[in-house]
């Protein structure tokens, strides 16, 4: 403490240098103040510039409207702005900047040089500061519009340069941010050179889904669902990836309220919530998602940075976004009904009760032999249906009707168009276990085990919301044997497991008759499935609510009771789970949040084999 302990205020240069420490935390936090700047003065071309993963320069030039020689000058001191005035304005912001602090704290903390004109100005100015203090103001002949160099972040702060990490990962994060602005803003140009390499020039003028394109070109259309729905005054649109390219962390979430990049906990929750089944617990979806609503119900003004926001109305944004990407990805209610019609020719006459069974659950012990013989594809037009000539064969596509013309069309059964595949052939099962479908835009690879999976566990959920879950008898009542520590969960929650249609009596001892399973789940073995269900209550316990409880436990004994992962199937069994895949409302993963089906596209494929 000084010696002089009375109270007195602190110069500008040294508030300023204390608040930089909010605002510039790294060279990345420099990039997005500078980019939010070129975007509030309506620039329509950005270019950015960095040399030593931003610790020797971040620059940023912009075509915007540019500065008068006194705008410049104020706009390094703190809390000069030119985008809010008064208390109300705070309450409706619509530009990225409002607080008027970022320059005068970057400018604090580095070597900066400003260039500015306005395009009626003939003369432009040129400001030269270091560690807050203006070193030389002169007029500068300058393209009109602005143009920042930082440059030595943090030269007069050692603790804080000792803070920043090695060059990779603060290039990581500056791109990062040029990602994320350069997505929210399609229609701005974008130019980005690290190291005198420019590595990105993305056009102006684009689409939001021209510039994802450019930006993330591993994600094909057909991994991608459309968000498009609006609920009282909000809108949710974007677009989010299908379970199967989700990341282990969360970096290829990206949020927009009204044009503003952010990282609200409460949007990336509700995201979650929205994929709810469709992944593990420690999986991310990609997302990128724009909310748009009026400024007045939200408050961006909640940290210097002004990453967070808050809304005013949580709960009904939760539930819309909720609604939002379960619609995107299940797009509830879409399917049409499915009339199950089958092929002609196809089915060995002997076989029907095998079919029967097949097709009322599982087909949990059918080990016949043998891989289809399906005919080759035919045609060499990958996206449409080739009709094939005479009478329907084997591997004739499943397709919805009206799209594919001709004999085809007797083959076919409806499938709804909204589904995976509005078409698709079965060309058979490899390794004993992975069925190999020909879809309209490419090849899709799908796990007989996690799709039956998922058919379980959507038809015992549909029947659990009805309230009606079908059971059936069964013709030997089975007599299981249980650990003491089971018998004593499925003992505390008998009433429970006949609920979900478990016929279960006590015998004695930890001994219980089976003579009931849920319809769904018939043909499995009454034992496993007791045995699972009571390892599953033991696990889960108390911890969850009831509806999670029940959710878990239907989800993992449906995992049991589908059909074994090296069962060989029947064509017809290959068949009809394709078709309930199709008709299920989130197709792409089990109940778990494996995949079920993985998908390469002919695109993908014509890159890998240099035709494109
Ligand atoms: P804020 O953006 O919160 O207003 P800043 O410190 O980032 O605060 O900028 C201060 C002011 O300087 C802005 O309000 C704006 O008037 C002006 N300014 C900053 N950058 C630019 C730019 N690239 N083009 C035109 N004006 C700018
Ligand atoms: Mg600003």
């Amino acid at each position: 403490m000084p010696a002089d302990q009375s109270i007195h205020v602190l110069t500008d240069v040294v508030a300023n240098k204390i608040a930089a420490g909010e605002v510039v935390e790294r060279p990345a936090s420099v990039l997005k103040e500078l980019i939010e700047n070129a975007l509030d003065a309506a620039a329509t071309q950005i270019e950015i510039n960095l040399v030593c993963g931003g610790r020797t320069l971040v620059a940023v030039a912009d075509n915007g409207h540019g500065m008068s020689r006194d705008d410049a000058l104020l706009s390094v001191e703190r809390h000069a702005t030119s985008k809010i005035r008064d208390l109300p304005d705070l309450e409706r912001i619509g530009t990225l900047g409002f607080r008027g602090e970022a320059l005068a704290a970057i400018s604090s903390v580095a070597r900066f040089r400003l260039c500015t004109r306005r395009a009626a100005d003939l003369m432009g100015v040129e400001l030269i500061m270091a560690g807050g203090k203006i070193q030389e103001v002169r007029d500068a002949g300058c393209p009109s519009g602005t143009s920042v160099e930082v440059r030595h972040l943090f030269f007069n702060v050692p603790a804080r340069r000792k803070f920043l990490r090695s060059e990779q990962t603060e290039l990581a994060h500056l791109r990062q941010v040029f990602m994320t602005y350069a997505l929210a803003h399609p229609a701005v140009g974008f130019k980005l050179t690290i190291d005198s390499r420019l590595v990105e020039s993305l056009a102006p003028g684009a689409t939001f889904e021209e510039r994802r394109r450019d930006l993330f070109s591993f994600l094909a259309p057909a991994d991608l669902r459309a968000v498009n729905y609006t609920s009282g005054g909000l809108r949710v649109t974007g677009q989010v990836a299908l379970p199967a390219l989700s990341r282990a962390d969360r970096t290829e979430q990206y949020f927009f309220i009204n044009g503003r990049p952010t990282s609200a906990p409460l949007v990336s929750a509700a995201v979650r919530e929205g994929y709810h089944t469709l992944l593990p617990r420690d999986r991310y979806p990609i997302v990128f998602l724009f909310l748009e609503l009026d400024p007045a119900l939200v408050d961006v003004n909640v940290h210097p940075t002004k990453r967070e926001v808050r809304f005013y109305s949580p709960g009904a944004v939760r539930e819309t976004v909720i609604t939002a990407i379960r619609q995107a990805l299940a797009l509830d209610g879409a399917f049409v009904p499915q009339t199950v019609r089958p092929l002609p020719g196809k089915m060995p006459p002997a076989d029907d009760a095998l079919r029967g069974a097949a097709l009322s659950a599982g087909f949990p012990s059918l080990a016949l032999p043998g891989v289809f013989p399906y005919p080759a594809p035919r045609g060499t037009s990958p996206s449409r249906p080739a009709p094939s000539a005479g009478a329907p064969q084997p591997g004739a596509p499943v397709a919805p009707p009206g799209k594919s013309e001709g004999p085809a069309a007797t083959a076919s059964s409806q499938l709804a168009a909204s589904a995976p595949w509005a078409w698709c052939r079965i060309l058979g099962q490899i390794g004993n276990l992975y069925v190999v479908l020909e879809t309209e835009d490419g090849l899709a690879l799908m796990d007989p085990h996690a799709a039956h999976e998922r058919v379980l566990y959507e038809r015992f959920m549909a029947q659990l919301r009805q309230g009606r879950i079908e059971s059936q008898g069964l013709l030997v009542p089975e007599t299981v044997d249980l650990p003491p520590q089971d018998a004593l969960v499925v003992r505390r929650h008998l009433e429970l497991l006949k609920r979900l249609g478990f016929g279960l009596a006590e015998f004695g001892g930890d001994t219980f008759v089976v003579d009931a399973l849920p319809i769904c789940f018939q043909n499995a073995a009454a034992r496993t499935l007791l045995a699972d269900m009571a390892a599953i209550l033991a696990t889960v316990g108390e911890r969850r609510s009831a509806a999670n409880l029940l959710e878990e436990q239907v989800a993992q004994a449906a995992c049991r009771a589908a059909v074994k992962a090296h069962a060989t199937l029947r064509s017809e069994e290959i068949e009809e789970l394709v078709r309930q895949l199709a008709g299920t409302e989130m197709p792409y993963t089990c109940p778990h949040g494996r995949p079920t089906l993985i998908h390469t596209s002919f695109q993908e494929l014509a890159k890998k084999f240099g035709r494109v």
